[in-house]
């Protein structure tokens, strides 16, 4: 089952994505998705708080227009952009139609970046086929190539890869 970790991780690593979908799961605890976690509407006017369990994905916040990723980094964007375009997408089979909001916040908390993304038919074509490819991706037999890259070193499997 794809979630957004692995739609993340196809952007970043094809490797990466590999080893995760595939449940070498070396990372961080404190980092896993924490599957089945109920999301609170903020209490918007006029209603009361909903709770929404969203199935094999973890939402940091969702109001009643926003759904907000959190991130530690901006240094690959375009992997957290489709992380939370993906997000958007599972929300809409839903019937929630939200905007997407990217908060890079920073380890010191001086500074914070918030990116806006809407979810384009477009976007929702390249979801679907991208959930496709990953698949298709995580049930190959090979496992793809070390591909180093700057940001290895932050990554789970660098021992892996490298040591
Ligand atoms: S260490 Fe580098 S090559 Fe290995 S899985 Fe992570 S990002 Fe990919």
């Amino acid at each position: 089952m794809i979630n957004g970790t692995l739609m993340n991780y196809y952007f970043h690593c094809k490797r990466q994505c590999y080893l995760h979908g595939n449940k070498l799961n070396l990372e961080d605890n404190s980092e896993a998705v924490k599957i089945g976690k109920a999301i609170h509407e903020e209490k918007a006017e006029n209603s009361h708080n909903t709770e929404i369990a969203i199935d094999h994905i973890k939402l940091d916040k969702l109001t009643s227009e926003y759904l907000t990723e959190i991130k530690k980094s901006d240094a690959d964007e375009e992997a957290c952009k489709w992380q939370l375009l993906y997000y958007l997408w599972v929300l809409k089979q839903k019937g929630v139609i939200r905007k997407g909001k990217l908060e890079f916040v920073e380890r010191n908390k001086k500074s914070k970046k918030t990116v806006i993304h809407e979810l384009t038919k477009e976007d929702e074509v390249c979801i679907e086929s991208y959930i496709k490819e990953i698949e298709a991706l995580i049930r190959q037999e090979e496992v793809p190539p070390v591909r180093e890259q700057k940001h290895c070193k932050k990554c789970a499997y660098y021992e892996y890869c490298f040591i």
